[in-house]
């Protein structure tokens, strides 16, 4: 079945709907373009979809890194069960939820004394990405007489073929080489660390269920055998994510229930690992619950045709919308789903190239687009915007102005 990214959107009089509101209406209210938009509407459906399609007591973490923006976040963890953050300022966005901090999980390479001390004071969970950290923790938990709680990230031997983008196996800056880890459990017993579980994550923006379903059973095999040998009880189990979205006209969404009913086949061996209590296994998503909810608008400030090529020139650009530039990432640069959002099915089409106010050549962010033809005033919308939109992008990038975000 072919995806269309509008189907998740209301079109009103040829207008685009966010959250029942049209961009006329908005623009008449004095939303201020370039900006984004968030739709609540959509990431509750996303958030409903992955509920009724895993198993119950899968626990669903958000990870902030995704879409930051502060009222999005808080807006999110009234609907799932942990945050996962990466930063000192990400850990005070997850807090200021009112999260408790036992759901909220300290990741990425290279974490600060300073990040893993306030990490520890606030009960925040820390996943381990090297040696050297545990014993930093080892080290923070004697000093503050806390015992840190901490997640073993282990970098497994197994591959994901098929990521958009890989995050583990062979060598990696992420995680604890697999083969690292036995002689580390057996130091961990006589720390000060509380060793919470383990943490596998294989990469990003996965549209085959299957490979999502290959590397969670790798990853369960895994960390039986860790515990198997060890006999330590364990809390949790992390066990990644890298749900995708489709972007380009080639993408078909992810098969949910695929993923679903693998993970049912899991809980007996789950089930069969040492622990005080039932273990929570947690997916961790951010592009899944927030991508398709972004839109970024932008308006049409030039037109002009050079040598037979006509050229929308808009109020935006890939300081705001990198991804959408093509210069986040991909190989080949393919064209984001772009539309006029104030004349989405009008009967007269043009090809254009869609471009930023940036003087470089990578701004472009429609190629060879057929789009319904449009005037100066018009608003260009691109859509699949929610996730690594506006954070992944050079802000700073010719001292342009920022963009507005709105979370409607
Ligand atoms: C980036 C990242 C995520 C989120 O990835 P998405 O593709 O946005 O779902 C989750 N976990 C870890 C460890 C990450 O680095």
């Amino acid at each position: 079945m072919s995806y269309n990214p509008l189907d998740n959107f209301e079109i009103r009089d040829n207008t685009l709907c966010i959250s029942g509101k049209s961009i006329t209406e908005l623009d008449d209210a004095g939303l201020k373009p370039p900006c984004f938009i968030y739709s609540k509407q959509i990431i509750i459906e996303k958030i409903k979809l992955l509920r009724s399609s895993l198993p119950n007591p899968i626990k669903i973490h958000y990870s902030i890194k995704a879409n930051p923006l502060p009222a999005l976040v808080s807006f999110i963890a009234d609907h799932v069960d942990g945050l996962e953050v990466s930063s000192l300022e990400e850990m005070k966005t997850a807090l200021a939820t009112g999260m408790d901090s036992t759901n909220i999980c300290l990741t990425g390479p290279g974490k600060s004394y300073e990040e893993l001390e306030i990490a520890v004071k606030n009960g925040i969970v820390i996943s381990a990405e090297s040696s050297l950290e545990l014993h930093r923790l080892d080290e923070i938990g004697t000093e503050v007489m806390h015992k840190p709680s901490v997640l073993i990230r282990v970098n497994p031997t197994y591959t994901q073929k098929r990521a958009g983008m890989k995050m583990a196996s062979g060598s990696s800056q992420f995680g604890i080489d697999a083969e690292q880890v036995p002689e580390l459990l057996n130091w961990i017993k006589d720390s000060c660390i509380d060793l919470h579980g383990f943490h596998v994550y294989s990469g990003s923006q996965i549209l085959d269920a299957e490979a999502i379903n290959y590397s969670q059973n790798k990853t369960i095999e895994l960390i039986k055998e860790f515990t198997s040998t060890y006999k330590i009880p364990i809390k949790a189990i992390n066990m990644g994510g890298g749900f995708g979205i489709p972007y380009f006209s080639k993408h078909t969404p992810l098969e949910l229930s695929s993923i679903g009913k693998n993970m049912h086949s899991l809980f007996p061996i789950v089930e069969s690992i040492p622990s005080e209590q039932p273990i929570n296994v947690i997916i961790e998503l951010g592009r899944y619950i927030v991508g398709e909810s972004g839109v970024y608008l932008c308006k049409v400030v030039d037109k002009k045709i050079s040598r037979g090529k006509t050229y929308l020139i808009t109020n935006g650009g890939m300081h705001h919308q990198l991804a959408a530039s093509g210069n986040l990432g991909q190989r080949n640069r393919k064209n984001f789903p772009v539309y006029i959002a104030n004349k989405l099915n009008s009967p007269e089409k043009e090809v254009v190239n869609v471009v930023g106010k940036l003087c470089t050549p990578l701004d472009l962010l429609g190629d060879n687009l057929e789009l319904s033809k449009a005037e100066v005033g018009d608003n260009v919308a691109i859509l699949q915007s929610g996730a690594y939109g506006y954070t992944a992008s050079p802000i700073n990038f010719l001292s342009q102005p920022k963009a507005n975000e709105y979370l409607i």
